[in-house]
């Protein structure tokens, strides 16, 4: 079977990829060994923010005193709550299964295996494909330490999976934006959540003031959050899970709960994809490509998570995809990757992008920032919302937006116009030259530019 391009893996990189490709014209295949859509739409963002809608709500609603509503009692089905979030992903899922139909692409069910330049097979069958695009995504990847593939301890895929697991305590390895999700998750339906994170503050890779915010509402909230921990041995069964580990101070500690959630990180799928002699330019275990996805073999190209030095996201994954297809077309990457929007789904939401003001400086610019406080902000108070901020990076010398940092209600739909902004390489006196609609929560991003107004 002759195609002009085949694509592996149905995930946000790989089905996007495949219609755009369709669109301009090619015959596709796409080969998926599980469900189109991938790890993002079956077992990762939108699952995860399925729940987590139905947990704030659950919490919003036992808070509804404050806002004058007597609420007499509230409790929450957790086996109806997954069936909703099933039903979410399953409408989503067959929406990408309709694209794929209505592009006329071909789909195949089964594991793909790369067997040379322009040749796979999968289920017995050989393709044969002008390019070919790996779009074969990421799995849990397990630090190694004794006891964690023991029982009692889960990945995210685990806890989505079916009716869930619902726990009245919950110890999470890893303060990473999947841990720290799922903590949002569980705290909102009354869980005692302890994140062990080794690194010196939650969110290593994102800017510490955000860290030390979210620390504090998270602690707030009643989480206990343990920063430079060390986990050494995880022992117990279901429902008494002892988790040991050595604090910043280096003593040794435990913590006992009903379960662990291991999430300390994800390594690229390459699990069956290349046939035997097949060697592709590897970096710790992911494949290298391009700015455009282009690997050491010719015509095979890369996006997504299984990408080295990749930003794990679906919309990097899709933008990729696209870039990709661009680049067989022989026509110019249309997505710019160096401006990369950054959420964290919890209550509040969090966002960057861009340059911290650290990295800022460290690159040599003289940095002015502007900040506005959700304290100051109307529809904040309106709405009773933690504090928080919006944080403008600019170069002081030209007023150009570098980055922006954001702690507030709606952060993950406020950096959208940000992103906007670095990437058109906007002032911050052009961002505040713009009306923003009044009371709204967008106002803050305003307030932040108004601040560094040069007259
Ligand atoms: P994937 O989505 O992983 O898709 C790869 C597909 O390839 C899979 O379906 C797999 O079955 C298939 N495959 C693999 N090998 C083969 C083979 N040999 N043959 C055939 N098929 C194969 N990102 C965000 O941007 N926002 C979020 O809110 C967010 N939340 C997340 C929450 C969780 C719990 C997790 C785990 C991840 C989250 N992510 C989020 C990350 C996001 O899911 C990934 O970055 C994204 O799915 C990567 O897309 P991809 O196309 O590279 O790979």
């Amino acid at each position: 079977m002759n195609y002009d391009l085949a694509i592996v893996g149905g995930g946000p990189g790989g089905y996007t990829a495949a219609e755009k490709a369709a669109k301009a014209g090619l015959q596709v295949v796409l080969f998926e060994k599980e469900d189109l859509g991938g790890t993002c739409l079956n077992r990762g963002c939108m699952p995860t923010k399925a729940l987590l809608h139905s947990a704030e709500t659950y919490a919003a609603i036992q808070a509804a005193g404050e806002l004058g509503i007597e609420v007499p009692q509230v409790n929450y089905d957790f086996a109806a709550m997954h069936r909703r979030k099933d039903k979410v992903v399953e409408s989503l899922r067959q929406g990408v299964e309709k694209l794929m139909k209505s592009s006329k692409v071909t789909v195949v069910k089964g594991t793909a295996v790369l067997q040379g330049e322009g040749v796979l097979t999968c289920n017995g069958e050989t393709y044969e494909a002008k390019d070919i695009i790996l779009a074969t995504g990421s799995q849990v990847s397990y630090p190694p330490i004794p006891g964690i593939d023991g029982p009692g301890v889960y990945n995210s895929r685990d806890l989505l999976e079916g009716e869930g697991k619902d726990f009245s305590s919950l110890v999470i390895i890893g303060g990473g934006v999947v841990g720290i999700e799922c903590a949002s998750i569980y705290l909102s339906l009354g869980c005692q959540v302890t994140v062990l994170e080794a690194a010196d503050h939650i969110l290593p890779f994102m800017d510490k003031e955000i860290a030390q915010r979210l620390t504090m509402v998270l602690k707030k909230r009643g989480a206990e959050i343990l920063p430079k921990s060390q986990v050494q041995r995880i022992e117990g069964q279901p429902g008494a899970v002892t988790v040991t580990y050595l604090d910043k101070k280096g003593q040794e500690q435990t913590v006992t709960a009903e379960g662990v959630l291991a999430a300390a990180g994800r390594k690229a799928n390459l699990e069956g994809l290349l046939g035997e002699g097949i060697s592709l330019e590897l970096e710790r275990g992911a494949i290298v490509g391009d700015e455009a996805g282009r690997t050491s073999l010719p015509h095979v190209y890369v996006i997504g998570d299984a990408k080295a030095r990749n930003i794990q996201l679906a919309h990097v994954a899709a933008a990729q995809g696209e870039n990709a297809v661009a680049a067989i077309l022989g026509k110019p990457l249309p997505l710019d990757l160096s401006v990369v929007p950054s959420c964290v789904y919890t209550v509040p939401e969090v966002a960057s992008v861009g340059c911290t003001e650290g990295e800022a400086k460290e690159a040599g610019f003289s940095v002015k920032t502007g900040k506005y406080l959700t304290g100051a902000n109307g529809k904040c108070l309106i709405e009773g919302t933690e504090s928080g901020y919006v944080k403008l990076v600019t170069d002081g010398a030209s007023g150009r937006l570098l980055g922006a940092q954001l702690v507030c209600p709606r952060a993950t739909d406020l950096v959208g116009e940000l992103a906007l902004a670095i990437q058109k390489g906007l002032t911050a006196d052009q961002v505040s030259s713009v009306i923003h609609p009044h009371p709204t929560f967008c106002e803050m991003v305003y307030g932040a530019a108004e601040g560094l107004r040069s007259e």
